[in-house]
Parts: structure tokens; sequence; C-alpha cells
């Protein structure tokens, strides 16, 4: 055997490696617990980059560990209890190791015997999942990459069931829309897009002060589409919505659907799990009555990404998505069978996601996923409440979820200058790095926005941010304006 691959693969050198990785992973989380040092060092891309390619110059070495923690020390760090920006989880410790094995395993899953545990577990995760959300007895559903795949999972069985024409086979003649509200994750408008069904297809409904859809609205909007000769086959409600967290009616558009026969789809990716809880539960009031339903465990979960389940209210029309036969995978190509999970996710090859979900629902149960979502909600109370009682401050909308927009008004200044002004303080909060949080733009004007992603922020912490936010503020202009930073 070559050399070279005998010592890569040496079970001795994994075994020495892994112990040196924990050793400085566990040192890593530790610096979260006590809430020491930076969140991120932050450095211009191009200063990054250079550094990056400074490294790769070098002669390889053979010991990883310098390695992998230089890649630790330059990202930013998500479980420290101040970095509070992307709908990004701090994964748990048991979920990143149950990520290594996984990793090892490499169970590829799309047929049976290369993922047979996997395939067990992912028809048991996705069942408890449907569950909770109380789609019923013929609920079933799936794990794929993400909630953007999810997405254009669910909308494409969809198409397949509630579309007049089999666009399958004989691509798209008709003028096919669905309707969804101004404020959906902008990977809703990509699926329509990639199904084929152009900007006329993606039927747009306002949204009301809170950034809900205007379910009011949805039938004069389905008779002006109808007029126009295209034929709506599905509507997304968004619980909640990504940039302010809000939650549309689910039950409007339940009834709705009804009404029309049409396919009711809930992104869930990041607010569905508020189901797990007594207190929030009514936020996803309606969401039983979904034909589809997607949910991020790497969001609100606690896993590593990507893990997202596509529930539906009947398993059966899953296997309506990808109607197409590969004879040389599956004997039976039209058969129901869960366990090949080729059949009805995207994806051919796929991470055994399921694992990562099933352990930790083994090890603590599943009020680990109550416990969150509370305890992030609830740290979003506080902080409104404390926006609220500081004049200094002004919020853009009553939240919902964990994610808080608002911005700093304490200033003499006219609109525009508030405006740059806001700009600023986030330009100087993360380029000093103590505080992560991210800029966004609500009706026209420049906003501060919070994802309360992490359990180990406590209402200390944020009143820290708010008072570091006010010596931003009044420190001024600053000299790091930096480029391309998206918003969220
Ligand atoms: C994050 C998010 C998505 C996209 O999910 P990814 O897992 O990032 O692909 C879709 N919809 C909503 C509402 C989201 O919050």
């Amino acid at each position: 055997m070559n050399t070279l691959l005998k010592e890569a693969y040496s079970a001795d050198a994994f075994r020495q490696q892994g112990h040196a990785l924990v050793d400085l992973l566990a040192d890593h989380l530790a610096t979260a617990e006590a809430g020491t040092g930076p969140v991120l060092n932050y450095q211009l891309p191009e200063e990054q980059l250079a550094y990056w390619q400074a490294d790769f110059a070098q002669p390889t070495n053979i010991d990883p560990i310098p390695l992998l923690a230089t890649m630790l020390q330059r990202s930013i760090h998500l479980h420290h209890p101040q970095c509070m920006g992307h709908q990004v989880s701090p994964p748990l410790p048991l979920a990143a190791l149950t990520g290594l094995m996984t990793g090892l395993l490499n169970q590829g899953m799309a047929v049976y015997e290369m993922g047979m545990t996997a395939n067990a577990l992912e028809r048991i995760v996705t069942q408890w999942l449907a569950e909770q959300l109380i789609l019923g007895n013929e609920a079933g559903g799936l794990l794929t990459s993400g909630g953007t795949l999810a997405n254009l999972t669910a909308l494409l069985t969809a198409r397949a069931i509630r579309a007049p024409a089999d666009v399958w086979e004989e691509g798209t003649t008709s003028r096919l829309a669905i309707m969804v509200s101004e404020e959906a994750h902008y990977c809703v408008d990509r699926a329509a897009r990639i199904m084929g069904l152009g900007t006329e297809g993606i039927i747009r409904i306002p949204t009301n002060d809170r950034f809900q859809m205007r379910t009011d609205l949805l039938e004069m909007y389905y008779e002006r589409a109808k007029a126009k000769g295209l034929v709506v086959f599905a509507v997304v409600g968004s619980c909640c919505s990504t940039s302010t967290g809000s939650y549309d009616d689910l039950t409007a558009i339940a009834d709705f659907c009804e009404k029309h026969t049409l396919w009711f789809h809930a992104d869930g990716a990041h607010g569905a799990v508020a189901a797990l809880s007594e207190t929030y539960r009514h936020l996803v009031r309606g969401i039983e009555r979904a034909d589809s339903v997607v949910v991020d465990f790497h969001k609100m979960m606690m896993t590593p990404a990507l893990i997202t389940a596509v529930l539906y209210r009947h398993d059966a029309d899953s296997y309506r998505t990808f109607q197409q036969k590969a004879q040389y995978l599956w004997a039976d190509a039209e058969a129901k069978d869960w366990f090949n999970s080729g059949k009805r996710a995207f994806e051919c090859t796929k991470l055994m996601m399921s694992a990562n979900v099933y352990t930790l629902l083994r090890t603590y149960g599943p009020r680990i996923f109550t416990a969150n979502v509370e305890t992030l909600y609830e740290l979003a109370e506080n902080l409104t409440e404390q926006l609220r009682s500081r004049p200094d401050f002004e919020l853009a909308v009553e939240p919902q979820a964990n994610i808080v927009c608002f911005r700093y008004v304490g200033a003499e200044v006219d609109a525009q200058q508030l405006d740059q002004l806001n700009t600023q303080i986030w330009t100087r909060l993360v380029t000093q790095g103590a505080f992560y949080i991210v800029q966004t733009t609500i009706r026209g004007r420049v906003y501060l926005r919070v994802s309360l992603m992490n359990p180990l922020t406590t209402p200390e912490h944020l009143t820290r941010l708010l008072d570091e936010i006010v010596r931003c503020a009044n420190i001024g202009v600053t000299e790091r304006i930096t480029a391309n930073h998206p918003a969220s």
C-alpha cells in the first residue's frame, strides 16, 4: 500500500488527532461559557484571502491541529453569548460529535443498504416531528439539505399534485402560479423561477404593519390572477418570516386553500419549532392543516447545517415529487418504499442527517428543543422591554419570535443622517468584534437586527449590547466602512 495513504488512514493517527481536536474545541466552548474573548476577529475579505493564500503556499504539515486552530481563531464564534447576528444555531456539542461519526460512516442513503440505520432513523425522526405539528395519521416526510432545497421540493410536490398539467412529462405549457407574501424568504422566489413560473407566476401578497401576509387580499389577488389566465396551484405561508420574524395567519391561509383546492405550504424553516412549546404554539395555529411544512433543524433545533425536514400531511404525496425511474438503483421505481431515500429527496447521495437529530432526541428528549425555543423567545421579549424603556431606541415592529429589529434614534439629525449613523454603529460594532449583530433595511430605513439564537446569551449581555451601541453612536464617524456585507 502507498505509504502516504496508509498513514492517512491510520487508526492510531485518528485517535491522536481526534483527542487533540476535541481538546481544542472544548477550550473554544469554555470561552463561550466564560463569555471571554471576541466574537470575531474582523478582517477585510482581501486581508483574509491574502492570509490564506500565503498559508496555502507553505509546505504540507502532517500535524493538522495548528491549522485547525487557526481556522477556528479566524471564524466567527457562534457559541459566544454576544454573537447574535444571523439565524444559525450554535450547535450542541453532542450534535457536532455525532457529525464527526456520520462524517466517517458516510452512509450515502440513496438506497437502503447504503444507509440502513440512517433511513430507519429518518423515518422515525420525521414522523416524530409531524406528530408535534399534529399533521395527522397519514403524515410523514423526509430530510434534505437545507430550507432552500426543502421549499423547492415541497413546491414540486404541490405542482405534481395540484397543477392541471403534467409538467414532469410535458414541460411547462400552462401558466402556473403560486401566491406568497412579500416578506417570504427569497428562496421561495428562487424555487418558483427554477420551476419555470417566471415573474408573473409569483403573486406577491402585500403585508400589514407587522409584516404578516394580508390574507384579506388573497381572494382579490386570486381572482385577478385567474382573469389573466394564470393557474394558481399553491399558497405559501411564512412561519415565521426571515427579516422580522413575523408569523402569517396560517388558519386564514388554510381556509383559503381549502376553498379553492390549492396546496397549502408552510415555510416554517425558522419558526415552526414554536409548536413544541405550550407558550408559543399559538403562533403556528393552523399549521396542522398544511399539505407540506419545512423545518430547519440547523436554525432553532441546535444541529449543525444542513438538516431540514420536509413534512407532508399525506406521506404518499412525497413519492409524486420526482417521478423518475432509475432501474440500477431501485428494483421497483413505483413502490412507496420509505427506506430508499433517493426516491423522494432531491439528493442522490445525502448526509446521514437523521442520526444527528435522533441522537439528540434519545439523549436529551424533545424537551431540549422546547427549552431552547422558550429561552430564545423569552430573551427577545426581554430585549423588547429594554428597548422600550430606553428612549434612545426605536423598535421596527413588535417581535413575535427571537428576531428583533431596532435602531438608535438618540441623535438630533434628519432621517438620512440617522440611517448613516446606524450604519456607522453597526460597522464599528462588527469591526471591534465584541458583539455580532446584522444590519437590515426596513421600509427604506436602516435598522439593526438581532437574532437571539444562543441560549447562553442573558439579559445582561443584551444590556451590554445596547450600552455599546450608545457608545458607538457617540463616537461618530468611523474610519472603516467595509464593503459587501449581506444585511441578512
Ligand atoms: C432560513 C430560511 C430559509 C432558507 O433555509 P436554508 O436552510 O438557509 O436554506 C427559508 N425560509 C425561511 C423562512 C428561513 O428562515
